[in-house]
């Protein structure tokens, strides 16, 4: 069985660098934690346990003199909080990430109403909204929730993407708010990782010489799943966390298999499965 991997995928900049300062950070010896999963991915948590960083839910869970946070960010709030308890912070939040955090303040200052389209449970939109007055923003993801808004109450709305999503998946969202609302301006704020590996996702699956894709990624990543959704409208697509969710069955009748990863994939892992398949 021949594998084809996307012409981009896996790793994004702002994961590479998270996963690095951490690598340095323990191999200094010193002890912390990361609030929440470093990056949506259970492998690259075990190997941090293997490291000595372990995860925590909550600041107040830390033990560790040091507590880190991730690529994702966190609300502004979390690092008074952290020092005022004494403790150091390793921030690894995606510079991306702090460019929305830094625009929409200034969107605030300038009397806008903020509009983040995204998952509200994400932790990287968590960040942004938290600190906020509930008055300020709202979060919509649905063109029900957004039709459920009297937006004509607000003269001027800027609206945020969460980076990971696809801002055309979200064009009639827009269009509802833009029905009844005043000025509307957009963020640039997809990330460019994210689409890149979402449009080399989308080569793979037109290629016809593929049989079957496979999908690489953390149960949490929603990069991954918006990947996998990409490809299963064209191809029969799994979705796996590493090479021991590979199933035989699912390419009995293949020649070419494509392979794909979302941007919390740690290469050895993208490795394995190819191992694995090729064995196959
Ligand atoms: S997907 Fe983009 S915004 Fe998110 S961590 Fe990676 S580089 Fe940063």
């Amino acid at each position: 069985m021949k594998v084809k991997r996307a012409a981009k995928y896996g790793f994004c900049s702002g994961v590479r660098i998270a996963d690095l300062k951490v690598k340095r950070f323990a191999a200094t010896g010193q002890r912390g934690a990361i609030l929440g999963q470093v990056v949506h991915n259970e492998r690259v948590v075990e190997e941090m346990e293997n490291l000595g960083v372990r995860t925590v839910e909550e600041i107040s869970e830390m033990q560790e003199p040091t507590i880190i946070f991730s690529a994702h960010g966190v609300p502004p709030s979390y690092h008074d909080e952290a020092k005022s308890g004494g403790l150091q912070v390793l921030d690894t939040t995606c510079k991306f990430v702090y460019d929305i955090h830094r625009e929409s303040k200034e969107a605030l200052v300038a009397g806008d109403h903020l509009v983040f389209i995204g998952d509200p449970n994400h932790r990287e939109v968590i960040g942004y909204t938290n600190d906020l007055d509930p008055e300020r923003y709202h979060i919509v993801s649905t063109v029900a929730a957004a039709n459920a808004v009297d937006w004509s109450r607000y003269e001027r709305i800027k609206i945020f993407y969460q980076t990971t999503l696809n801002a055309d998946d979200f064009n009639d969202v827009v269009a509802a708010i833009q029905q009844t609302a005043g000025k509307v301006e957009r963020a640039d704020t997809i990330c460019y990782a994210t689409k890149e590996n979402q449009d080399a996702a989308r080569v793979l699956a037109r290629d016809p010489e593929i049989d079957v894709i496979v999908v690489i990624g953390g149960k949490k990543s929603a990069n991954t799943k918006h990947l996998w959704e990409i490809c299963r409208e064209a191809k029969p697509s799994y979705l796996v966390q590493g090479s021991d969710d590979l199933d035989p069955e699912w390419f009995r009748a293949a020649n070419v298999v494509g392979l794909t990863a979302g941007s919390s994939t740690p290469d050895y892992v993208i490795d394995e499965v190819e191992q694995r398949l090729v064995a196959l």
